[in-house]
Formats: structure tokens, sequence, C-alpha cells
């Protein structure tokens, strides 16, 4: 076990970082923090025991993600999957053709799945794979909706390939895009006409959070970001509570502190504004939704999809 997980980051971040301690403090490795093996064979998320094929992952019913490349433009501090990413499928961290193919098999053999969603990693790294995927499924006629989870447009604006997004979104009957953004700072002069640019394609433009320590745990920042995410016609689709491993303590944050900030959000902005709080159970399924202070609820056990009895 090793820590393979390095710093990895853009000529853009690098810029950004020089004015913006919250860049900073998501991209740059901190070795009083990070110095820990990292377990490879780790699934806290059960992504690999709901992996029919090399791939993709079917937890939830009627929507199958398939993570087309373990390779991100660069490497966040946080992210909940790096166990994998920086590790690599192939040696660019691809998924092959070949697995593409036999992952789109299972899906059309399964006619409850309507919804396929482009993850990674992220997808937007392997752009002949996506183009590919989104080929051979446009044929499936029971997948009606296809998504793609990224950060590119905010690790990489200027890299943003927009004649594939292009030839993508006009390929299938419905794309929504989900772009991750944490901080205002990186909503600017570079990002914004990116984000603006792939809307007007035709995407439906969403977006996802992580709740940050140090970083956006602050009603101002969220509000202001928020805010600003709907003014550019991007629609806030969730605010995650940060997966808890060995390497991301430093920014986990309390759930309670989390609700107040979000009970504090939802009297402030708009309903278009306001995301879905949500944590993505560790060694269960389920994206549940975490209420706000206006119900009374119990905080600390929750019920997973299939039923399972979670103490938080
Ligand atoms: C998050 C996720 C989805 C999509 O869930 P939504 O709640 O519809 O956004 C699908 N598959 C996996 C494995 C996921 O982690
Ligand atoms: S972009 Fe997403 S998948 Fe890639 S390192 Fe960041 S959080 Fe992880």
């Amino acid at each position: 076990m090793e820590n393979h997980f390095q710093q990895k980051t853009t000529k853009y971040i690098e810029t950004l970082a020089l004015k913006s301690k919250a860049v900073r403090d998501m991209y740059f490795y901190n070795s009083d923090f990070e110095n820990i093996p990292i377990d490879v064979s780790r699934d806290v998320l059960l992504e690999k025991k709901n992996s029919p094929t090399k791939g993709l992952v079917h937890k939830f019913g009627n929507r199958a993600m398939m993570l087309l490349s373990y390779t991100c433009a660069a490497n966040c501090r946080f992210c909940e999957r790096q166990d994998r990413v920086g590790v690599g499928l192939d040696k660019f961290g691809h998924l092959s053709k070949k697995e593409i193919q036999k992952a789109v098999e299972y899906i059309s053999m399964h006619e409850e799945i309507n919804e396929v969603i482009f993850s990674g990693g992220d997808p937007l790294s392997n752009p002949s794979g996506l183009l590919f995927a989104c080929t051979l499924l446009s044929k499936v006629s029971h997948v009606k909706i296809f998504r793609l989870h990224t950060k590119f447009p905010i690790q990489a604006p200027s890299k943003v390939k927009f004649e594939l997004l292009k030839k993508i979104v006009k390929l299938v009957p419905v794309f929504y895009m989900s772009i991750h953004v944490n901080h205002p700072d990186e909503l600017n002069e570079f990002t914004i006409p990116v984000l603006s640019k792939i809307r007007k394609l035709g995407f439906i433009m969403l977006s996802q959070t992580v709740f940050l320590k140090g970083i956006n745990d602050n009603v101002d920042i969220l509000k202001q970001l928020f805010k600003q995410l709907s003014e550019i016609g991007v629609r806030p689709y969730y605010i995650y509570h940060c997966t808890s491993i060995p390497t991301t303590q430093r920014f986990v944050m309390d759930i309670q502190r989390e609700v107040d900030i979000m009970s504090s959000l939802r009297e402030q902005l708009s309903g278009i504004a306001f995301p879905n709080h949500t944590i993505d159970l560790m060694g269960a399924v389920g994206k549940v939704i975490v209420p706000t202070n206006h119900w009374e609820t119990v905080r600390n056990k929750v019920t997973d999809y299939n039923g399972m009895k979670i103490m938080l």
C-alpha cells in the first residue's frame, strides 16, 4: 500500500491558487494528513461489489454509472475515489473500447435502466471513449436520460472540447451535465463563459458540491456559490457530506453543522438555487437526503435503500 494519489494540478489552477486559499487547500498535497498508505482494495461505497462489468456500477435500479476514466485534469485532495483515481484502468487511466462495449451490452440487457451516468475520474478525460459510449448507447431505446459528471471545466477551462460536446448532445434524447464546484473562487472570467457555452449547446446544467471544512463551511460562501450558479443557468443539484476515508479527515464536517448551514440557506435562497443535502452512505446503499432543522428528526439514525439501519 502506498499513497499513489499524487498532487496534480493545471496551469489554470496554479494561477488561481496564488490568490485563493480555498483552491490551495483543495489541490495541494498536505503531508501532515496524507502521508498514509491508500488501500486500493477499499470499497467504502460498495461500488466494486456492485460492478457487473469493468467500469460499470449498477447500485441504484434504474440508473447505471459508467466510469469512463480514472484520470482527472487535476486531483482533489478530498476525492472519495482516490483508491482508483490515479491508479488507472489502462496506462492512460481510461476504460478501453472493449470494456465500454461490454458495459453497453449489460445495459442493453437490463431494460430497467433508463438513465446512464458517465463519471470517473473524469469522463471528459476520455473524449474518444465518451463519443464511443454515446454512439453505442444512442441505439439502446430504453436509455432515455444521459448524465455526465465532470470537473473538467472547473479544472482546465481552456481545454474543454466543445466540438465533442456538440456531437454527443445531438446523439441522445436528453443530456444533463453536472459540474463539480465547491467555492465561488472557482467561478470566474475563465470558467463562467465555458459553462454558458456548454449550456447553450443543449445540456441541462446541474452542479454538485462537497461540504469541506475550512473551505466552504460557511453560509455566506455557499450562498454566493449557489446564487451565482443559478444566475448562470446551472441548477445546484447536490451538496454532499465528504466521504470519510483516512486521507480526507481534515475536510469532513460535523453533520449537524452542515444541517445548520443548509437551514439558514433555505431561508435565504430561491428554491432553484438550493441543492439537496445528501450523504452517500458508507457500507450501505443510498444517497439519502438530510432534512433541515425545520423538521424535528433523529439525526444519528438512518435507514438505507435496502432497509438496513445505520448509526451515523
Ligand atoms: C450517485 C450515484 C448515482 C446517481 O444517483 P442520483 O441520486 O440519481 O444522482 C448512480 N449510481 C451511482 C453508483 C451513484 O453513486
Ligand atoms: S475531479 Fe472528482 S474524481 Fe477527480 S480527483 Fe476531483 S473529486 Fe476525484
